[in-house]
């Protein structure tokens, strides 16, 4: 059983990343893929610690380091990176830099497993990584303009509304076949990664709903949160001689405070604007298990998003929901900007 993971440069250059137990290595990963080293991470459960070899050396001792809690520098809006590059620093210690070009705009310091993999899905766009060579220097971060930490908080809940299995509510579905869940999936996808991009952690939920108490038990799921957003696309009720085609945001009648609403009427405008379809504007419905369940619990803000009508004439619907998508996750990260504690 490994107990702890190696980090070398290999003759070529090129990572080596080893499962040890005690000084041997029980498996080895030879690879510079982020992904491949997540997976590879993950596989050792019982490896607590990580280690990066003195560079050219044979295998060194394999004390441990103690269990540091490992110091994030900053966490910073709208940021990227693109690749992660270890380091070892004066006391043997890891250092993990996630650089944009020759600069760091982050640091990881520290030998905590569970820490490496937070830190290495922090920025979605690095996909690689890279043992330094010997010699180099430890990057310290660099002084953006606006490096001011905004963000600080507990991250983003959004839900795919009518998940697998749902029996009770299948959701719409569009003329051309395309069904809500679908289309949930690809705005949820999309608005993911604007979070993300943005440096704030979301979650993704896609509950099975057996029956319409579970709802309710989805939205509790939102403690912890700041932000929790379930996605789903209107439908009308009948078929209507209306042109109402639209996108509005759900809050709980009663339950709503100002700050869900502020939330719900920029997503609303966004979605509106970036469709170029009419602003239906915040919706209260009485009647919401899902945002419900979401109130009772310490989550900042709670809205369900309708994007538009899928079963009005749109011309690409995978296209309006992923652009709607990519407008509501703009829309969180506005809402989070204006009402980030400051540390
Ligand atoms: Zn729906």
């Amino acid at each position: 059983m490994a107990t702890w993971i190696l980090f070398e440069r290999s003759a070529n250059d090129e990572p080596q990343v080893s499962a040890m137990s005690g000084g041997k290595a029980v498996e080895r990963l030879s690879s510079s893929s982020k992904t491949e080293l997540i997976m590879f991470l993950n596989r050792f459960q019982a490896a607590g610690t990580f280690l990066v070899a003195r560079v050219k050396d044979d295998l060194e001792a394999t004390d441990l380091l103690p269990e540091d809690v490992s110091l994030v520098e900053d966490a910073t809006l709208g940021i990227t990176a693109d690749v992660y590059k270890f380091f070892r620093n004066d006391n043997g210690q890891p250092v993990v830099a996630a650089m944009q070009g020759d600069e760091a705009v982050e640091i990881l310091t520290g030998n905590r497993r569970d820490a490496l993999i937070t830190f290495l899905n922090k920025y979605p766009n690095a996909r690689r990584f890279d043992i330094a060579a010997a010699g180099s220097k430890i990057p310290t971060v660099i002084n953006l303009p606006d490096r001011t930490p905004i963000y600080r908080g507990r991250g983003v809940m959004l839900e795919i509304g009518h998940g697998p299995g749902t029996r009770f509510d299948p959701g719409a579905i569009a003329p051309t076949g395309e069904t809500e869940y679908d289309l949930n999936i690809i705005a949820t996808n999309a608005a993911r990664q604007v979070i993300v991009a943005a440096g704030v952690p979301c979650t993704v939920i896609d509950t099975p709903q057996a029956n319409l108490q579970d709802l309710y038990n989805i939205g509790l799921q939102a403690g912890g949160f700041d932000v929790f957003c379930s996605v789903h696309h209107n439908a009308f009720d009948g078929p209507g001689g209306r042109n109402p085609q639209g996108a509005e945001v759900l809050v709980h009648r009663t339950k709503a405070e100002a700050s869900d609403r502020r939330l719900a009427a920029i997503m609303t405008a966004a979605m509106a604007d970036e469709l170029n379809i009419s602003n239906r504007g915040v919706k209260d419905n009485l009647a919401l298990l899902v945002l419900s369940g979401a109130e009772d619990t310490n989550v900042r803000a709670s809205v369900l998003a309708e994007l538009y009508f899928l079963d009005a004439p749109v011309p690409n619907r995978q296209d309006w929901s992923r652009r709607g998508g990519i407008a509501m996750g703009q829309a969180i990260i506005q809402w989070l900007k204006e009402t980030a504690r400051r540390s």
